[in-house]
């Protein structure tokens, strides 16, 4: 089960103006925006000021995360209008894809919540499946990722996703741990009363789901998802990334990291310092990055060294 269409990142409207050098304030970070942090911190708040229209490749990589997901089972798309409907959504889906992952020892697109530095982080696992690490089960966490090329990706690129894999594996472990509690999630997901589905919400469901929803209001089956946790595996310090080539899908690259929690914290210090405001957003590691930018025309930094470039 999945969302339908694209969203722009959400962003107050207030504070949707290209002036402003901080932060906009965001309901929820996610894996995905930190991650783009590490490849051009700029670029990414551009892309919550002024938005930004999906590219080809992000299409593609719908496309192949669709299929993916649809290889395990049929895919139920959904449009959300209310607030309860998109928490709904969230945990039925989670539920779906946890009750999937106990009986198959295998899930996709599963929606994950966390806590970092006081910021709700909202995001959804590609591929979570159960495997043996010697005598022991384990849970290996893997992102699927397209290239229009059949080369390797740069050392920026595999740094921006391995960041993206700590987050998940972080906000997972937290769940499976009972770090992060069921109180917490709706807490930081501000829900104060009994969450209600919408008709629209109810007719676009099959039938076994709007049975579902019948016997089990959206509350107990939250309090299913956080038992269903509780029984899994624990989670392997591996972490798989897997480059996939944009047309035919064949397998570019195959990148396996581990998760380093003093790593993790320094990363994490520096990218929240973006998101509490104090400071401005950095330009791009490296330079070469700016050529596949959308805003050159407005970033100061390109803008600096182009007219430097000039003068030299
Ligand atoms: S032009 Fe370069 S530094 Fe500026 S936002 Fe784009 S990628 Fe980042």
């Amino acid at each position: 089960m999945t969302k339908k269409e694209f969203k722009k990142e959400e962003t107050t409207k207030e504070e949707q103006t290209p002036e402003t050098n901080h932060a906009p304030k965001v309901r929820n970070l996610s894996p995905t925006k930190i991650a783009d942090q590490f490849w051009c911190e700029m670029q990414l708040h551009f892309r919550l000021l002024l938005g930004m229209e999906p590219t080809e490749v992000m299409i593609a990589g719908a496309d192949i995360h669709r299929s993916l997901e649809e290889e395990l089972g049929p895919v139920v798309e959904v449009s959300v209008e209310t607030r309860d409907d998109e928490l709904i959504t969230f945990i039925l889906q989670q539920y779906l894809k946890l009750k999937m992952l106990k009986d198959h020892g295998l899930t996709r697109e599963l929606p994950v919540l966390g806590v970092l530095s006081g910021f709700p982080v909202i995001g959804i696992i590609d591929q979570l499946e159960i495997i043996e690490v010697g005598n022991e089960k384990r849970l290996l966490i893997t992102d699927y990722k397209t290239r229009k090329s059949k080369r390797a990706p740069s050392y920026e690129q595999k740094r921006r996703n391995n960041i993206q894999l700590q987050v998940y594996w972080y906000t997972l472990h937290n769940l499976l741990t009972g770090k992060f509690t069921r109180e917490m999630f709706k807490e930081f997901l501000g829900i104060k009363e009994k969450l209600k589905p919408s008709t629209e919400l109810l007719k676009q469901l099959p039938e076994n789901l709007t049975e579902l929803l019948t016997e089990k209001t959206p509350e107990e089956l939250l309090k299913e998802n956080f038992k269903l946790l509780k029984q899994l595996p624990k989670l392997s310090d591996e972490l798989q990334a897997i480059y996939l080539h944009q047309k035919d899908r064949t397998i570019v690259y195959v990148e396996r990291t581990f998760f380093h929690e003093e790593s993790f914290e320094t990363d994490m210090e520096w990218a929240m310092g973006y998101w509490e405001g104090k400071r401005e957003p950095n330009r791009s590691p490296q330079k070469w990055i700016c050529k596949f930018c959308q805003f050159t025309d407005k970033c100061e930094y390109y803008l600096r060294d182009y007219l430097k470039e000039k003068e030299g």
